[in-house]
C-alpha cells in the first residue's frame, strides 16, 4: 500500500513528492507517468524537420516534468499571473508560496537573473499607452530558465527523487479512479490496480478531458469554467524590441467591443519559435519556445480570447476542440499560418507570399491559409479588435505582415471544485495543476504541488 500515489509527473505532481522528501516525510511515494523520463524525451521533429505525430504520447507535452520540459521556462512570479489559484487560497498566501517555490527552482540551478522588476521609464511609457489604449499591463518579474536550461534543471530533479526513494512509473498511464463510498482508494493503471492513502491527480491540460471524464464517471464535483482560443502572432523582433527589453514578455489584457469577452497576451517568446505540439486525436495546436542561447529573429506572442458557456451547452473543451479540428482539417493536419493584412483583405494567404515581407515563419511546416474559414465569427473580431489596441502601445503590431497562427488552444477548462484546503468533494483524491482548472503555468502548478504536500504534511 502507497502513502502517496500522483499520476502526472508535471510540476504539479514533482513539486508534492519534492516537497514532501524536503520535509523528511517518510512516506512511500509513487508517481506514475504516461509519458518517458526526461532523459528519454526528444522530439524527432530536430532531426526530421517535422512533426512525426509520435505514439503513444507525445515528447513535448508527456513525460518527467510534463508540458514544462520543453517550455522555454519563464517561471511567472506574481500571482496575478498563472491562473486563478489566488483565489482559492487567498493572494498573500499565493505570492508567499511563490516566493517559497521560486527559492527551490534556485536550489536546483535557475538562473538568478530576474526580468520586469523595476519600475523603469521604459515600463511607465509601455504602461500610459496601454492606459490610452484601454488595455491592462500586468506587473510580472519573470525568472527565465530557456528550453534546454529548464531540461537540465527537470534532469536534477528527477534525478534526486529516484535518489531518494521516490518510485516513478514511465509509460504508465492511469485508465481509472478507484473510489469506494465516495473515498478515493487508488487507480488502476496499466491495467493494474495501484492502492494508496492519497491519490493526487496531476495530468495537466494532456490529462484534463480524462479528468473530466473521470468527475463523470464517479461523481466528482466539477464545473465548467472558460476556455482560450486564440492565435500565435508572430512578427519582427524591431517591432516588439521596447517591450521585450523593457518586460521580457508584455501582459496586456483587454475587453475589447463589442463582445467584450476577455483577451489577452500570454506566453510571448522575444527571438523564440512558433512551435506545434499535439494532443489526443491528433489534434495539433500552436505554442512558442524560445531558447537561452539559440535566437530567431521574431517574436512571438499568443493572442487569447476567453469564452464561458452555461446553458444549454457547457462543454468548453469538447467547443475549442472542434474549433481546432477546423482548423487542422483546413490546414490538411497541419498548423495553418495567415497574414494579417491578407485577413483584413478578406484573402487566404498563399504559400509563395509568406516569404514577400520582413518576417519569416519560424514554424516551417505551418501551411498558408484562411483561419477566418474556422476561427469563430466572436473569438475571430476580438482579437482583431484587441491587436489593433497593442498596435497603440507597439506601433507596427497590426502590420500587414504580422502573422497569425492558429489554433492556439488552452485546455484549462473543467474546473475541480476543492475548499482552501485543497480537498475535493471525494475523500483522500486531490487534483493540482492544469488538469484541475485552478493554474495555467509552471510556477503555480509547481506551487499547488507544494501546498499539497504541505497539507500531507500535516
Ligand atoms: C510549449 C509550451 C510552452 C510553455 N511555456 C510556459 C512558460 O514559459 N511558462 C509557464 O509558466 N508555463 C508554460 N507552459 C505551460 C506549463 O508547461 C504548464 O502550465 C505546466 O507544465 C502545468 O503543469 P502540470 O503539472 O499541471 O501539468 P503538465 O506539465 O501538463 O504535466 C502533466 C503530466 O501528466 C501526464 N499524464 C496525463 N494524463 C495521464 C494519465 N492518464 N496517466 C498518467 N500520466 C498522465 C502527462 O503525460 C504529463 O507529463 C508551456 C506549455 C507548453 C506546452
Amino acid at each position: 500500500m502507497l502513502d502517496v500515489l500522483i499520476i502526472g509527473a508535471g510540476p504539479a505532481g514533482i513539486f508534492t513528492a519534492l516537497e514532501l522528501l524536503r520535509n523528511n516525510s517518510g512516506k512511500k511515494i509513487l508517481i506514475a507517468e504516461q509519458g518517458s523520463m526526461i532523459d528519454k524525451r526528444s522530439c524527432p521533429k530536430a532531426k526530421t524537420g517535422k512533426c512525426v505525430h509520435c505514439k503513444p504520447t507525445c515528447h513535448i507535452t508527456s513525460g518527467f516534468a510534463g508540458a514544462g520540459a520543453f517550455s522555454d521556462g519563464k517561471l511567472s512570479l506574481s500571482y496575478e499571473v498563472g491562473g486563478d489559484l489566488p483565489e482559492l487560497i487567498g493572494a498573500d498566501y499565493a505570492q508567499k508560496m511563490i516566493d517559497y517555490t521560486d527559492k527551490i527552482y534556485l536550489e536546483f540551478g535557475a538562473d538568478t537573473h530576474v526580468e520586469g522588476l523595476e519600475a523603469t521609464e521604459e515600463i511607465k511609457d509601455i504602461r500610459r499607452k496601454a492606459i490610452q489604449a484601454d488595455l491592462k499591463l500586468v506587473d510580472c518579474p519573470i525568472r527565465h530558465l530557456g528550453t534546454e536550461k529548464a531540461h537540465e534543471l527537470y534532469l536534477r530533479i528527477q534525478e534526486h527523487l529516484l535518489a531518494n526513494g521516490v518510485e516513478i512509473l514511465p509509460h504508465h498511464d492511469a485508465e481509472n479512479l478507484i473510489i469506494e463510498d465516495n473515498v478515493c482508494k487508488g487507480a488502476v493503471i496499466n491495467g493494474k490496480e495501484f492502492r494508496a492513502e492519497k491519490v493526487i491527480v496531476a495530468t495537466g491540460r494532456k490529462g484534463a478531458d480524462w479528468l473530466e471524464n473521470m468527475c463523470r464517471i464517479h461523481g466528482i464535483q466539477n464545473e465548467a469554467g472558460v476556455v482560450d482560443i486564440g492565435v500565435r502572432v508572430e512578427l519582427r523582433n524591431e517591432v516588439m524590441e521596447k517591450v521585450n527589453e523593457a518586460l521580457y514578455e508584455s501582459k496586456l489584457i483587454g475587453y475589447p467591443k463589442p463582445f467584450m469577452n476577455k483577451v489577452r497576451t500570454f506566453c510571448q517568446n522575444p527571438g523564440g519559435f512558433v512551435a506545434q505540439e499535439n494532443y489526443e486525436n491528433n489534434l495539433a495546436v500552436v505554442n512558442g519556445h524560445s531558447f537561452k542561447d539559440k535566437k530567431s529573429g521574431n517574436t512571438n506572442l499568443a493572442i487569447l480570447c476567453s469564452h464561458h458557456f452555461s446553458v444549454p451547452f457547457n462543454e468548453p473543451i469538447l467547443y475549442a476542440q472542434k474549433v481546432g479540428q477546423l482548423l487542422n482539417m483546413l490546414g490538411d493536419g497541419n498548423i495553418l499560418v495567415q497574414r494579417l493584412g491578407d485577413i483584413r483583405n478578406g484573402k487566404r494567404t498563399w504559400q509563395k507570399e509568406l516569404s514577400q515581407g520582413n518576417v519569416r515563419p519560424t514554424l516551417p511546416d505551418a501551411v498558408a491559409g484562411d483561419i477566418t474559414s474556422a476561427i469563430p465569427y466572436r473569438t475571430m473580431i476580438s482579437i482583431l479588435s484587441f491587436i489593433d489596441q497593442v498596435d497603440k502601445v507597439v506601433p507596427g503590431f497590426a502590420s500587414s505582415e504580422t502573422l497569425l497562427y492558429a489554433p492556439e488552444i488552452k485546455f484549462y477548462s473543467n474546473r475541480i471544485r476543492m475548499d482552501a484546503d485543497l480537498n475535493t468533494s471525494v475523500k483522500n483524491l486531490y487534483c493540482l495543476g492544469d488538469s484541475s482548472g485552478w493554474t495555467r503555468g509552471l510556477m503555480m502548478a509547481s506551487v499547488m504541488g507544494v501546498i499539497m504536500a504541505k497539507k500531507l504534511l500535516n
